[in-house]
């Protein structure tokens, strides 16, 4: 193929197998974010550049080199979104929604965003960020219950080995009181720093903290910390979300040094950081953090608020190195199997009354023979293989093998759809048992 219609560098295909995994993944935080009342937002993928300027913060890595901005043919500057709060906090200020009277307000967004980043593992260029904001509300208690969720969603996920670095980044004052401090640092080594620390420690010094060439540097590792220049206020909210964190044994460890250098950012920070089972490290897999400026930034009213995104195609990395999907999953329930033409219809018959049922049914229809069929029942890990002959249609029942135990049994049509279940509910352990059923469910 030649190289100009080749993919874009830094983007992905996702065939059919790696879309049901993700599938899996953001129906699972979807699920997740609705036990804890948040409801989905969508905005464009496309805002008036302007936006990104005002609200991510002119001197960020993100809108100085990573987005894709161009002129529209209204002559119009357009960027594609480099992060998914901006739009959602747009949204909420155009629509009003700082008039609802219910705080706080929940709001999850799943979609992609683009930055030109340096491609490499793990890091692309167009993401997918599975996100939540909870506007309305300023307290530990929220941002501890943002943290539990997100908790949640990567144990329900199968992610065990995970832990938040959170750190507190304090209020106006302590902010205040920092930025006097590091000035003061780094005045005599200015000359050690990149030319983009040089622009922040005018600008903004807290972001020199976060630089991705200078943030390695033992200049900047040594440099002074916030947590002693906080506010008594700052430091008591700290205090009693970690007394949260304690309660709830969220794995978590102080970070002093993660910093959020935006000015709109307050109080509490994080960022979740997994490492695969054989050491591979692909960055933090969710970032987040107060906002309680950010809504003014914007244009609204104050509003308090806070954050968090998840890089959900980190999460697949992740839960592929943990072979999570290795098995029958998702692949269809039942493979129907015709012998002879004249067996077809009826055993399409079965495939559609499977469906109808709620199973996933597949019938072969191109006259494969028998071994041919198992081949691809295999290669396809469908766990259950149904044959249907002449014997079968005249008696309305049909053979059902399980390819997991090789049992063969000889089942009624009208068992068949409570014979799936109960069977497939083993296989998958998606029984809701309580353990009290003394034997009158699918659990044992
Ligand atoms: P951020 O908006 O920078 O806080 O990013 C939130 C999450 O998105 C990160 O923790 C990553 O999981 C993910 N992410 C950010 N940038 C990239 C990238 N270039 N490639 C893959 N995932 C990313």
């Amino acid at each position: 193929m030649a190289e100009e219609y080749k993919l874009p560098r830094g983007t992905q295909d996702f065939l059919p197998e790696t879309c049901d995994k993700l599938e899996y993944i953001e129906n699972t935080l979807k699920n997740m974010a609705g036990l804890y009342g948040y409801h989905e937002i969508r905005t464009p993928i496309f805002e008036h550049t302007n936006l990104f300027l005002r609200s991510v913060g002119e001197s960020s890595d993100i809108v100085n080199k990573e987005m894709y901005t161009f002129l529209d043919k209204g002559g119009r500057s357009i960027t594609l979104r480099p992060e998914g709060t901006a739009g959602v906090m747009r949204a909420f200020v155009e629509n009003k929604m700082y008039a609802l009277p219910d705080t706080p307000i929940k709001l999850f967004y799943d979609g992609s965003v683009f930055r030109y980043e340096r491609p490499g593992a793990g890091r692309y260029r167009q993401i997918t960020q599975f996100g939540f904001e909870c506007l309305g509300v300023h307290s530990p208690l929220i941002d501890a219950e943002l943290i539990l969720m997100n908790c949640a969603m990567l144990y329900t996920l199968g992610v065990k080995d995970f832990v938040i670095k959170v750190n507190t980044i304090g209020d106006v004052q302590s902010r205040e009181n920092y930025k006097v401090e590091l000035r003061e640092y780094f005045k005599d080594h200015l000359d050690e720093l990149c030319e983009d620390c040089r622009r922040r420690y005018e600008q903004n010094p807290l972001r020199i903290l976060d630089c991705k060439i200078d943030g390695d540097k033992d200049l900047v590792k040594n440099a002074p910390i916030i947590k002693d220049y906080l506010t008594e206020e700052s430091k008591a909210y700290f205090e009693k979300l970690l007394s949260y964190l304690d309660k709830f044994e969220v794995p978590y460890e102080v970070d002093n040094r993660l910093v959020r250098g935006l000015d709109y950012y307050c109080d509490t920070v994080f960022e979740i950081k997994c490492k695969t089972p054989d050491g591979k490290d692909y960055g933090a897999i969710g970032a987040g953090g107060r906002y309680d400026g950010l809504i003014e930034q914007v244009g609204g009213p104050h509003t308090p608020g806070i954050g968090m995104a998840f890089g959900v195609e980190r999460l697949l990395l992740l839960l592929e190195s943990y072979n999570f999907f290795e098995g029958y999953y998702n692949t269809f329930d039942a493979y129907i199997m015709p012998i002879g033409k004249e067996c077809l219809d009826f055993a399409f018959d079965i495939t559609m009354f499977l469906r109808s049922n709620g199973f996933k049914a597949e019938c072969e229809v191109q006259g494969k023979s028998m071994k041919s069929f198992f081949k691809s029942v295999e290669r396809q890990k469908v766990p259950f293989a149904i044959i249907v002959g002449e014997d079968e249609i005249k008696n309305r029942v049909c053979n059902v093998k399980n390819t997991l135990t090789k049992e063969q049994v000889t089942i009624s049509l009208d068992e068949l759809c409570t014979y799936l279940n109960k069977e497939l509910n083993k296989i998958y352990q998606r029984s809701s048992c309580s353990g009290e059923c003394n034997g009158n469910c699918s659990c044992e």
